[in-house]
C-alpha cells in the first residue's frame, strides 16, 4: 500500500506487490521490504513462513464505540419487527439502555470486555482501532470509559486510539442540549486534557440528537482547546457534513444521506469520508455513496462502527468487502480505505503501508494472491498478525 495517491480513484494496478518477499524487521519496525534471499543475509535471525502467503498491513478501523456493557439484540428484534428508532428508545431500548448499563458497570467491567472484543479484532487482522466513550454521559462515567479505555490498550497488543463521544446524546436531567454542552466544555473537556485522555473530539448531529448550530459552539470550543474533531454526519438528515467542511474537521462519518454538494464541499476543505457498512447492515438501511466519493476526489475510509444497538456485527473486513461490491469499488480502494487511507484519518504516520520506518502490524493470509482476500468476503482468516506493541513499541 506504499506511495498511493491519498485521495480519489484507484486501481489494483496501483498497488505494489512484491513476490517472494521478506521483510526485515527490527524493534516492531519494519527496516526493508524486498525479494526474500536479498533480505536472509542481512538478518540475525528469520521466520520462512511455509505456506503460500500474502502479507498486508494491518487494518486500522477508524471508528467503533467498543467500550460498553449490555447487550441490544431485544432492538435488533424488534427493529426487525418493524418499530422504528423512537418506538424502540419509548420501550425501553437504544442508546439510553447502553448509558445505564455502562453507568452501572465498574471500570474494570469495562475493560475486561474491551479486552475480548479486541482479541476478535486482532484475530481479525486489525492492528489499530479507534474507541468512542458516549455510554457514560457525566462527567464521572465519561472518564471512567476512558480510562478502561486506556488499560485495555496497556495490557493487549492492538493499539486503541480514544475519543470522546460524551456528546453523543443529551440525557436527562438536561432539557436544553447547549446547557449539556457547556457542562461538558466546563467540567469534562479540563479533565481531559489535564489527564490526557484523548486528543479527538466527535459529536453525533442528527433530528433527535444535537443540531448544527448546537454543535458549531462545542466543535469551535474544542478546536480552541487542541483537539482534533470528528462529526457523526447525515446519518438520517444533512447538515452534519456540511458543518464538518465548514470547521475543517478531520473526518465526516456516516454520510448516508449526503449528497454530491456536500462531497465537493468537503473536497475542498479536505475532510475524509468515513463509512460505516456495519451499520447499514446492522439498520437494513442504504449505503453510503462511497463510489461517488472517491470519484469527487475524497480519500475514503471505512470502518465497522461496531456499536450494541447499530452494527453488532464488528467485523471489518467482511463489510469492507460487501460494501466493496455493492458499491462497485476496486480491490484498491476497498484496501486502501481499512489501511494506509484509515491511518490518515487518525492523523497516524506510522501504519497502514508495509514500507521501511513503519510499524510491523500485518496480517498474513494462507493464499497465494492478495485479491483471494477480498473475494473471500471475509471467510478466509489470517493464519498470522503482528503487532508492532508484541515488540515493546509503545502507544501513542
Ligand atoms: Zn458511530
Amino acid at each position: 500500500m506504499a506511495n498511493l495517491p491519498s485521495h480519489g480513484p484507484l486501481h489494483d494496478a496501483d498497488l505494489h506487490v512484491i513476490k517472494d518477499a521478506g521483510i526485515l524487521m527490527a524493534n516492531g519496525r519494519i527496516l526493508a521490504i524486498a525479494h526474500f534471499d536479498s533480505l536472509r543475509q542481512e538478518a540475525a535471525a528469520y521466520i520462512e513462513i511455509d505456506f503460500p502467503a500474502v502479507a498486508l498491513p494491518g487494518y486500522i478501523d477508524a471508528h467503533t464505540h467498543l467500550c460498553w456493557a449490555g447487550a441490544r439484540y431485544e432492538d435488533y428484534a424488534r427493529r426487525l419487527e418493524g418499530l422504528t428508532y423512537r418506538e424502540i428508545a419509548a420501550q425501553g431500548g437504544g442508546i439510553l439502555d447502553t448509558v445505564r448499563h455502562t453507568r452501572q458497570a465498574s471500570q474494570v467491567t469495562l475493560e475486561q470486555e474491551l479486552l475480548k472484543r479486541c482479541t476478535l479484532l486482532q484475530s481479525q487482522g486489525v492492528t489499530t482501532c479507534e474507541v468512542k466513550s458516549g455510554y457514560g454521559l457525566t462527567v464521572s462515567d465519561e472518564i471512567k470509559i476512558l480510562q478502561a479505555i486506556r488499560q485495555a490498550n496497556l495490557k493487549q497488543t492492538v493499539e486503541l486510539i480514544p475519543t470522546c463521544l460524551a456528546a453523543h446524546v443529551c440525557p436527562a436531567p438536561f432539557t436544553n442540549p447547549t446547557e449539556y454542552l457547556t457542562y461538558l466544555e466546563s467540567q469534562l473537556f479540563p479533565v481531559l486534557l489535564q489527564e490526557q485522555l484523548t486528543k479527538r473530539m466527535d459529536i453525533f448531529i442528527d433530528e433527535g440528537f444535537f443540531t448544527v448550530e448546537e454543535a458549531r459552539g462545542y466543535l469551535q470550543h474544542a478546536q480552541a482547546q487542541g483537539f482534533q474533531i470528528a462529526i457523526h454526519a447525515d446519518q438520517f438528515s444533512r447538515g452534519g457534513a456540511a458543518l464538518a467542511a465548514e470547521l475543517k474537521a478531520l473526518s465526516a462519518d456516516h454520510l448516508e444521506m449526503s449528497t454530491l454538494e456536500d462531497f465537493q464541499n468537503m473536497q475542498k476543505n479536505d475532510v475524509i469520508p468515513i463509512v460505516l457498512p456495519g451499520c447499514s447492515l446492522g439498520m437494513g438501511r442504504p449505503m453510503a455513496p462511497a463510489r461517488q466519493m472517491l470519484d469527487c476526489g475524497l480519500s475514503l475510509v471505512m470502518a465497522s462502527d461496531w456499536n450494541p444497538g447499530t452494527a453488532p456485527m464488528g467485523y471489518l473486513l467482511l463489510q469492507a468487502a460487501v460494501m466493496g461490491m455493492a458499491q462497485h469499488l476496486t480491490m484498491a480502494e476497498t484496501l486502501a480505505a481499512i489501511t494506509v487511507r484509515a491511518a490518515r484519518a487518525l492523523q497516524l504516520t506510522d501504519r497502514g503501508q508495509l514500507s521501511s520506518g513503519m510499524r510491523c502490524d500485518c496480517a498474513i493470509y494462507p493464499c497465494r494472491d492478495f485479491r483471494e482476500i477480498l473475494y473471500h468476503q471475509g471467510s478466509l482468516k489470517p493464519a498470522r498478525v503482528l503487532t508492532a506493541k508484541q515488540f515493546g513499541v509503545k502507544n501513542e
